[in-house]
């Protein structure tokens, strides 16, 4: 440490996109920032997960608006750093009646807010390469979305947060506990001014006690990659079937559509509704399609994967897409904090200078960046 450095000194716990933002956040408000991560490199949700920035699931309002500013950080981030993002835009396609009403309802209720548009089977089919468009009624096209590539992205930004900010990273370095001003390391005490705790989903080591009254589980996702399609094809923008348009908190706004539509699902996919899966497909940066997924939740959830939920997976993907190559080359699962009570973050302060940023469930990737300049300008 320079000894006539002034900056207010900031620890943040967690190397995880969570962390990394708010990292970014205090950096540029002035803090001299260093980050402790248990892991030798971060390998949780944020490395998991399928890389979509994705505006068009959030409600219209302060999410959406958040999903944007956090999109055009992204955006900034991966130009100045030379991460491969791929501005790709979103597909939701749909095949049955209570589908297009849903994205018609959708199309009216938040047209003034959003730039998308409706598209015929024709044009859903000049612009995607895999849609399925023999069956298909229509496709909701919006280019406000991005794709990155978790595993790449994730691991490129600490060196260009030192570079750029002289952010620090400690890595295997748990942190066993915190208190105002001080982190007790496996490694050693650390003093700071202020401390952020970015822990996902472990909540028994740090503040347990703040994180046992809060309405919080975890959620655990089955995920597959189908391996690099040939020679430089690509799918174009990242497509949802029609069981995401009751995922997303977006198509709510649809109204008594949607609610038809979940009935719909209940009936004629119960097990599809019981595993909580919804399918999307996205394209990384090796070419590698990534498919998902489901939601399975509980404070402790089974290791295994189920490759009943996978085939499942796959075989509503062959109902709206087709690719050139069509074979599971990886699968997996990650883990994420989930608010019960509908809330999309936890921002709380369990003791004088500690924040807690937590439980951004599905929408880390998308609503991060923005949430953590929120948190460092309301300091
Ligand atoms: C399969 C899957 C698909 C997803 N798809 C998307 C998507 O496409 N778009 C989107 O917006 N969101 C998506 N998400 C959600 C998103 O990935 C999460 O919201 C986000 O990654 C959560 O980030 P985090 O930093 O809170 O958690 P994590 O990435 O889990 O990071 C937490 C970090 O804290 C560290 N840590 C914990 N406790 C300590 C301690 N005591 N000391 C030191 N270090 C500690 C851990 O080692 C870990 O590295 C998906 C999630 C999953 C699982």
């Amino acid at each position: 440490m320079n000894p006539i450095d002034t900056r207010p000194s900031a620890l943040v716990v967690g190397a995880g996109i969570v962390g990394l933002a708010t990292a970014r956040a205090l950096a540029i408000a002035g803090h001299r920032v260093t980050i402790l991560e248990r892991s030798a490199r971060a390998v949780g949700a944020s490395i998991r997960n399928f890389g979509m920035v994705w505006p068009v699931g959030q409600r219209s309002g302060p999410l959406f608006n958040r999903a944007l500013r956090s999109r055009d950080i992204w955006r900034e981030v991966c130009r100045d750093a030379g991460i491969w993002h791929d501005p790709a835009g979103s597909l939701h396609l749909a095949r049955g009646e209570e589908e297009l009403a849903v994205l018609e309802d959708f199309m009216e209720m938040t047209g003034r807010d959003r730039d998308y548009r409706l598209l015929t089977p024709s044009e859903v089919g000049a612009l995607s390469p895999v849609a399925r468009t023999e069956g298909l009624l229509a496709g909701l096209y919006s280019a406000d979305e991005i794709i990155v590539d978790p595993p790449a992205a994730i691991r490129s930004l600490p060196r260009y947060m030192t570079e750029k900010w002289g952010v620090s990273f400690h890595w295997e370095t748990p942190v066993l506990e915190a208190d105002t001003g001080v982190a007790i390391t496996a490694q050693g005490v650390l003093r700071a001014d202020r401390m952020f705790v970015c822990s996902g989903p472990d909540f028994e080591t740090l503040f347990p006690s703040a994180f046992a009254e809060l309405p919080i589980t975890r959620c655990k996702l089955q995920m597959m990659r189908l391996g690099a399609q040939p020679d430089d094809w690509r799918m174009g923008p990242s497509l949802c079937g029609g069981l995401s348009l009751t995922h997303y908190g977006s198509f709510s706004e649809a109204g008594p559509s949607a609610e038809r539509l979940r009935e719909m699902f209940q009936v004629h996919y119960p097990q599809y509704v019981a595993w909580g899966i919804h399918v999307m497909a996205a394209q990384n940066a090796s070419g590698e399609i990534v498919v998902g997924d489901s939601h399975e939740y509980g404070h402790t959830l089974d290791p295994f994967d189920n490759w009943m939920v996978n085939r499942l997976i796959l075989d509503y993907l062959s109902g709206f897409a087709r690719f050139p190559r069509q074979e599971v080359s990886h699968s997996w699962n990650g883990i994420y904090p989930k608010l019960t009570d509908g809330r999309t973050e936890v921002v709380l302060s369990p003791v004088e200078g500690v924040t807690v940023i937590n439980g951004l469930g599905g929408n880390g990737m998308t609503l991060s960046f923005g949430l953590a300049e929120e948190v460092v300008r309301s300091l």
